[in-house]
């Protein structure tokens, strides 16, 4: 069989760039389809322009309590398109970034849109070129990591019109800061734009399906996530069903149906973030004879389809919909792929939200836990009595960790609070190594830090908290 690649990754993502990386350190001949930008949704259109926004919101936010710290500031203001501007030009260093890496490891970047066909071996692609025309690339192996995009509801008006209503991409580079904005969905992106649209001053309202805000966090961490946010002034509508979303003349109107009431609110703005659809359409994957399950590709435990030399990883291959366990299952399909055998294929993922307070968690909640049935030991110390929160302003938040009570090994931890998102490695690595009570006691921690709180969220589970 003639090839002309070991391996073709479709998608150039944080699962498909950092796949062809390994892949070439592999030794493997290796090409990277891509049809818009590299580093895909994650590094231009989400995780990380998203972070510089919030960064501006959260600085701006700590104007307000500039006393507290003795300090004072005669005139606070913003200027939105330089806020947006330092946003892309982030976004705009590391796609660059990623360009040179794919030089570097000698992978070449084929720009265009593929769709695969029946191949010799594993199926080949057709690639529609940006450039014009059409290039078909045999390889060995195909590993899909075409992502995912932003679900809509149109029936009842849930879709972006670029306009008035917007999806992630529009609301990571407004025009103008909405005065009144309703945030459909309180996941991870609707609670992160809420949180900076209130940062500049909007009126925002969140409405949200379930009983609860981040309702995939413990349930502890959300009630605390919503009184957090309520003191900042963003409003919640929980659990509310949306009926219908429709244009007016301020901006948009949604109909919603809180405890059994119609209730229609109104704003400038609304934001649409109910969750994401993979990427599965027209890549050829029906004729191939994929398994597709609602909108993402059927895999086996190392990213197998079913087909000959066909692989998916990453958002279009299921949840959790998050770039580091795209980045994890690439590079754990593609070792496979080249004959190792990797390790950790059920490593922990953790979870991150980068609002005001920041949420941070990995393993299973309480909650998971007992309907597991497991016996459990919980651990929680709050932030408002570690001292280096303290000294810092950061009183705000907690840790709570979930051990099972048989084995001692932890199996879950959630925070919330200030830098939390930098802190839950901690946790995640001690996971990985199936770390038990007795390994986070004796571990020590650097004082005075925040992650202290995490010693003592780990003594408090077993009766043994120092400073409380
Ligand atoms: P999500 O699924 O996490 O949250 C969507 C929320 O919308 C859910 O709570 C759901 O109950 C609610 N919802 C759905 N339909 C609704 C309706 N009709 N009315 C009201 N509420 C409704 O999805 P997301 O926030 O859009 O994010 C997509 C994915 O991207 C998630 O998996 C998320 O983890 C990931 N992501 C992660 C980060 C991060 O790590 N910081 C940031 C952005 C996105």
């Amino acid at each position: 069989m003639s090839t002309d690649f070991d391996l073709l990754v479709i998608g150039a993502g944080p699962g498909g760039y950092v796949t062809a990386i390994r892949a070439s350190q592999l030794g493997l001949k290796t090409a990277i389809v891509e049809r818009e930008a590299l580093g895909g949704v994650c590094l231009n259109w989400g995780c990380i322009p998203t972070k510089a926004l919030l960064k501006s919101g959260e600085v701006y936010e700590t104007l307000d309590h500039l006393g507290d710290y003795g300090l004072s500031v005669e005139k606070r203001g913003f200027d939105l398109a330089k806020v947006v501007e330092r946003s892309r030009k982030v976004s705009a260093q590391l796609n660059a970034g990623v360009g040179y890496l794919m030089k570097k490891h000698k992978i070449e970047v084929i720009e265009g849109v593929a769709r695969l066909e029946k191949g010799a071996g594993a199926p080949k692609a057709v690639i529609a070129l940006k450039a014009g025309g059409e290039r078909t690339v045999q390889a060995k192996n195909v590993i899909l990591a075409t992502g995912a995009r932003a679900r809509t509801i149109p029936e009842i008006g849930l879709e972006g019109d670029g306009e008035r209503v917007w999806t992630y991409r529009e609301a990571m580079v407004p025009k103008f800061t909405p005065k009144s904005l309703i945030v459909i969905g309180s996941g991870a992106i609707g609670i992160e734009f809420a949180s900076f649209y209130r940062a500049l001053g909007a009126e925002v309202t969140v409405v949200e399906a379930l009983p609860r805000i981040v309702p995939v966090e413990d349930e502890e961490v959300s009630a605390a996530a919503k009184k957090a946010f309520e003191k900042r002034g963003l409003k919640f509508r929980v659990p509310a069903n949306v009926k219908k979303l429709s244009k007016s003349k301020s901006g948009v109107a949604v109909e919603i149906e809180v405890g059994g009431k119609a209730e229609t609110l109104e704003a400038e703005v609304a934001i649409v973030a109910v969750g994401i659809v993979g990427n599965v359409e027209n890549l050829g994957l029906e004729a191939l004879g994929v398994k597709i399950d609602k909108t993402h590709v059927v895999t086996d435990s190392h990213g197998g389809t079913g087909v000959a030399g066909l692989y998916a990883i990453g958002d279009v291959a299921g949840p959790p919909w998050l770039a580091h366990k795209a980045s994890h299952e690439g590079i754990h399909c593609v070792e496979h792929i080249a004959g190792l055998k990797p390790a950790n294929v059920n490593s922990p993922i953790p979870g991150c939200t980068y609002s005001n307070p920041q949420i941070a968690s990995v393993g299973v909640t309480e909650a998971q836990a007992k309907e597991q049935g497991r016996e459990i030991k919980v651990g929680r110390f709050p932030f408002k009595v570690n001292g280096k929160a303290i000294a810092s302003g950061e009183m705000e938040g907690f840790v709570k960790t979930i051990f099972d009570g048989k084995t001692g090994a932890l199996i879950g931890a959630h925070m919330i609070g200030a830098e939390v998102t930098e802190m839950i490695q901690g946790f995640t690595l001690a996971m990985t190594l199936e770390a038990t009570e007795a390994e986070l006691q004796a571990t020590v921690f650097p004082h005075p830090t925040m992650s202290e709180a995490m010693h003592e969220a780990s003594l408090d589970a077993y009766g043994r908290v120092l400073h409380m």
